[in-house]
């Protein structure tokens, strides 16, 4: 029984997990603001990092594909910084 439970709950963690952009874990903004009270922040997390499909409009992610390196934690996944909003 605890295993069917175990297997389970890993099946659907990873079908959650599959609906998130692949870079959150990695991901300086994510990091940096992924708490923060900011409603500007909540939103765009929720909209981009939380939604695999849309994360893939994401302006930090298309920075990474064509220079290779990270874009500064402060760039939002629409281009601009924190700092403008
Ligand atoms: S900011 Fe962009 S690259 Fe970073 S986790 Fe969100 S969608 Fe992914």
């Amino acid at each position: 029984m605890r295993e069917d439970f175990e297997a389970i709950s890993h099946t659907v963690y990873g079908a959650i997990r599959m609906a998130e952009c692949e870079k959150l874990e990695t991901c300086g903004f994510f990091k940096k603001y992924q708490k923060s009270h900011a409603s500007a922040c909540k939103t765009l997390i929720e909209t981009y990092c939380m939604n695999k499909e849309s994360s893939e409009t994401c302006v930090r992610k298309k920075i990474f594909q064509e220079t290779g390196s990270p874009p500064d934690d402060d760039i939002m996944p629409t281009g601009q910084t924190v700092d403008d909003v």
